[in-house]
């Protein structure tokens, strides 16, 4: 775990494009933060520099202790869920699971037991021998969370993971949300358009508009004014 702090990052596209607007933004320790606002607001991208798949043009990013700005993001030691999970069509569930901890020479017990615990977790035990194809959107989805968990990253890194999903499972998954964060305490960082789930989610939200920060606070402050 580990807290994420942005000090006036700017991101400006080759285009010309500035989407991310000085922005400054303190992410706790086991803090639970959505970004939300409408479509082009700059959300993914400020979550993407976070990754490292985007590079800042201007300002300082820590993760935990560390200023990353240059570092890749393998070195970065977070796990990133996008909406299109992108499960391998060959391997098991288990598979799936376990592939990311075998490229990392992790030894067969350790993963076996991690597999497990993330399994237990997410549900996902009687699906462990089915190939992704033979799974709903939902299970799949539990799979790509799953392949985050195992990591047991620093923090995670959540680009819209429900918005492939229907009203009904959308709903059951911010629960399985909601108790993964309560069980694991990991430092995530969840981006969305949708304000019911940044209201359900999120221990803070942070509201953004053109590239820029418009406030951050607890969502009942934020909804619940009169
Ligand atoms: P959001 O996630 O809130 O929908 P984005 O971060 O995707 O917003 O986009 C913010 C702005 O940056 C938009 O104007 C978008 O068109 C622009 N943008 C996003 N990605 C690129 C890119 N690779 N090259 C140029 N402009 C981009
Ligand atoms: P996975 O762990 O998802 O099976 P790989 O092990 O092939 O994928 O990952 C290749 C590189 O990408 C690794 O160095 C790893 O640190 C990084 N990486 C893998 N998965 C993620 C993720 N979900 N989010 C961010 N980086 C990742």
């Amino acid at each position: 775990m580990a807290k994420i702090a942005l000090e006036g990052v700017d991101k400006v596209y080759s285009g010309g494009v500035k989407a991310v607007n000085h922005l400054d933004l303190e992410i706790a320790d086991g803090e639970f933060m959505v970004l939300v606002g409408p479509s082009g607001c700059g959300k993914s991208t400020a979550l993407r520099m976070i990754a490292g798949l985007e590079e800042i043009t201007d300002g300082k990013l820590t993760i935990g202790e560390k200023v990353v700005n240059d570092l890749p993001p393998k070195n970065r030691d977070i796990a990133m869920v996008f909406q299109n999970y992108a499960l391998y069509p060959h391997m098991t569930v288990e598979q799936n699971l376990a592939f990311g901890l075998k490229l990392r020479k992790m030894s067969k017990p350790e993963i076996a037991e991690r597999v497990k615990e993330a399994a237990a977790m997410l549900g996902l035990e009687p699906y462990l021998k089915r190939k992704p194809a033979a799974l709903s959107g939902g299970q799949r989805q539990r799979v790509a969370m799953g392949r985050a968990i195992v990591r047991q990253p620093q923090a995670f890194l959540m680009d819209e993971p429900l918005s492939n999903l229907d009203a009904k499972l959308r709903v059951q998954m911010r629960a399985s949300l909601n108790q993964l964060h309560d069980r694991l305490g990991v430092t995530t960082v969840y981006v969305t358009h949708d304000q019911t789930e940044a209201m359900t989610l999120g221990d803070r939200v942070a509201v953004m508009r053109d590239g820029k920060l418009q406030q951050v606070d607890t969502p009942k402050n934020l909804f619940d004014r009169p």
